[in-house]
């Protein structure tokens, strides 16, 4: 249970829905793709026609799916959510494909982890709005094609890189989510909390903020927490010394790196001297999997400025022994 972990479980993401935006205005941050996405929404209504598919590329909680829904209630349409491993037969996706309504939207988060078989009826969905259904086994096996309703494709990935170069090319936009700035995490703190009915103070809303790892998603875990402890150990409202005491309650480092960010920072600097080390033998000094690391840790960290990646491997800066109250190497850092 770690209140910093940017991915979400299952019932998380119930509670988390409460506090989805619902529509681009009300969409905080990411000033970039917000304004790229709504001309590429506004274009399309006024052509009548579904906007290009959309690939949302970034790390998790900093609101991809929050995103496709958007897309979905700007548009006035539906949106189904699957993801890629949840795809396992390419028979699966033809199904779901064929039940969309005209317009649908149709959210695939973690994209990059779809089956090749699933990926490749994909290509010609997207491009001509049609999949075949393979009848039959062997020799004597025949593909009918089958007409399908115009849709837009949201795709969420945490690793742009991994996507094979004939999906990419299908998508015709591609926004890049950034991590939040401070400001923009205490507007989204500010309006978590009216509609959570918790009074925040600025201060308080500050000290949540620059903790949350650049990710809304961990702000509003975060503000749910110490709004437990402002009701049960002060007065309901959360004051700086609220904020302050809770957190530190929840182990939440002061710059909100989490227990495998810490672990990692930890290895790299002690049992690797501050690398240059492979990421593949990082992951294993902390027992986690090579894509967690590069997937879930690694991109806070480095924007951070706690771990640079090299040609040679993963490398700790000063600022990363400094955190950890390390001593510096003699001959400093790689
Ligand atoms: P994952 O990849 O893990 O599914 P995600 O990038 O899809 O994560 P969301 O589930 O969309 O992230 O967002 C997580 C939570 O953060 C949501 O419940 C939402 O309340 C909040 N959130 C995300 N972005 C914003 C935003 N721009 N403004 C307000 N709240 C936001």
């Amino acid at each position: 249970d770690d209140a910093v972990d940017p991915r979400a479980g299952e019932e998380e993401r119930v509670v988390e829905s409460a506090l989805r935006p619902n529509s681009l205005a009300d969409f905080i941050g990411q000033p970039k793709v917000a304004r790229q996405l709504d001309l590429v929404l506004e274009g399309a209504k006024r052509r009548g026609r579904p906007p290009d598919h959309v690939l949302l590329s970034g790390p998790p909680g900093l609101g991809k799916t929050s995103l496709a829904l958007i897309i979905g209630s700007e548009l006035g349409t539906a949106v189904k959510i699957t993801s890629g491993p949840a795809i396992e037969r390419s028979g699966d996706l033809a199904a779901m494909l064929s039940n969309l309504g005209p317009g649908d939207v149709l959210f695939i988060d973690e994209i990059h982890r779809i089956a090749r078989p699933a990926e490749e009826l994909l290509y010609m969905a997207m491009e001509d709005f049609r999949v075949d259904v393979v009848v039959g086994k062997g020799p004597g096996a025949t593909a009918i094609p089958l007409e399908i309703h115009p849709f837009t494709l949201v795709g969420a990935t945490t690793r742009a890189g991994l996507l094979t170069g004939p999906l990419r090319d299908r998508f015709g936009f591609v926004g890049q989510m950034e991590f939040y700035e401070v400001a923009d995490l205490q507007r989204v703190l500010a309006r978590s909390a009216d509609l959570l009915g918790v009074e925040l103070s600025p201060e308080g809303s500050l000290e949540i903020a620059g903790r949350s790892r650049g990710t809304p998603r961990i702000a509003n875990r975060l503000l749910r927490r110490v709004r437990d402890f402002a009701e049960v150990r002060a007065d309901g409202r959360v004051s700086l010394e609220v904020a302050r005491a809770a957190l530190s309650l929840y182990d939440v480092d002061d710059l909100g790196l989490d227990r495998l960010d810490r672990s990692v920072l930890d290895a790299l600097v002690t049992k690797f001297g501050g690398g240059p080390v492979g990421v593949a033998t990082l992951a294993v000094a902390v027992g986690e999997e090579p894509h967690t690391v590069e997937e879930v840790c690694e991109p806070f960290l480095v924007r951070a400025g706690l771990l640079a990646r090299t040609p040679r491997g993963r490398v700790a800066t000063e600022a990363a022994f400094r955190h950890l109250g390390h001593p510096l190497p003699r001959g400093g850092v790689s």
